[in-house]
């Protein structure tokens, strides 16, 4: 079922995307996954294969990120947009994000709203994500307290309107979210709400609770839920009102080979597998690189996300 008000086709910079959208991302510098990380040059190398339809990188990785850093300044010394620059789809809607997670695992470095905003921008950003802190995850009290409603009242005055803004709501409690997404979505210059997952609450029941609260006070919003790795959260989580998810465990298998398997749960070992890498091959054999099987879970969570957007079209 389709829900009143519920976009089905989200437009930002001249490109569309459908919703509800998968939308691949990983971090050079991400704090948890440092091995994952480390292989820019992997997960890039997949994502030109796979042609996914949206990408999500992180605005720290393009100002510290050791590889990311050095794309990013080429690309601005030839004037080209960081998709340009890496030879990506150049239809695929690039979602940055706001860096605001990297920076707490490097705290020597300096790391501002208005430096995260203006490298997005710089590098062509179709969606810009306003800097946030998750504070939840620090538990650092002396850390800065940033309010995110402050932070986009600040940028939708300085804002063009080219690009769709992105805010990034934390919250203590449901409530808190509840209330910081009422606030935002009366921002008409903010186009995407993100809510990291681990902010929706304990299990998947308690997390659709609160997704349904929160489409409820932003209906003309696209409701992104951030690193919720777990497709099969997807459908339930789509049901209740969110729009898009992104998803870092596709590249797991940067870390091993023997990883990969770990996020291929939905498909029985030794079966074959229909995704455009492995072509009704069983998937050990078709995969013989780490960016095979690197495209090959990119097609599982595409394909899982296909399956969601065509049942909610009916
Ligand atoms: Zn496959």
């Amino acid at each position: 079922m389709t829900q009143p008000g519920k976009p089905k086709v989200f437009r930002s910079h001249g490109k569309r995307l459908e919703l509800p959208a998968y939308i691949p991302s990983f971090s050079e510098t991400h704090i948890a996954d440092r091995r994952v990380s480390a292989n820019w040059n992997g997960a890039v190398a997949a994502l030109k294969l796979f042609s996914p339809k949206a990408l999500m990188l992180s605005a720290f990785d393009f100002l510290y990120g050791p590889r990311a850093s050095l794309e990013a300044k080429e690309a601005l010394a030839e004037h080209k947009t960081i998709s340009e620059r890496l030879d990506l789809p150049q239809a695929a809607l690039l979602f940055l994000d706001s860096g605001g997670l990297e920076s707490i695992s490097h705290p020597d470095l300096e790391f501002t709203p208005e430096m995260s905003y203006a490298i997005q921008r710089k590098l062509g950003a179709d969606v810009i994500t306003l800097m946030d802190f998750p504070r939840s995850r620090t538990g650092d009290t002396r850390a800065p307290v940033i309010d995110e409603f402050d932070v986009a009242t600040g940028f939708a005055a300085l804002h063009d309107g080219s690009a769709g803004l992105a805010a990034v709501i934390h919250g203590r409690s449901s409530d808190e979210l509840v209330r910081q997404t009422t606030r935002l979505a009366s921002l008409s210059v903010v186009k995407v709400l993100c809510v990291p997952t681990k902010s929706l609450g304990g299990n998947l029941e308690k997390k659709s609770e609160t997704v349904r609260a929160l489409k409820a006070v932003s209906l003309d919003k696209v409701l992104h839920i951030l690193a919720e790795g777990s497709p099969k959260a997807w459908g339930d989580l789509v049901a209740a009102g969110a729009d898009s998810f992104d998803a870092t465990t596709w590249c797991r298998a940067l870390i091993s080979p023997e990883t990969f398997r770990q996020i291929a749960h939905w498909i029985p070992p030794r079966t074959t597998c229909n995704c455009v890498q492995c072509r009704g091959e069983l998937m050990e054999v078709a995969c013989r690189s780490r960016t095979d099987m690197l495209v090959h879970n990119l097609s599982l969570f595409s394909s899982k996300m296909d399956d969601i957007r065509e049942n909610v079209g009916r």
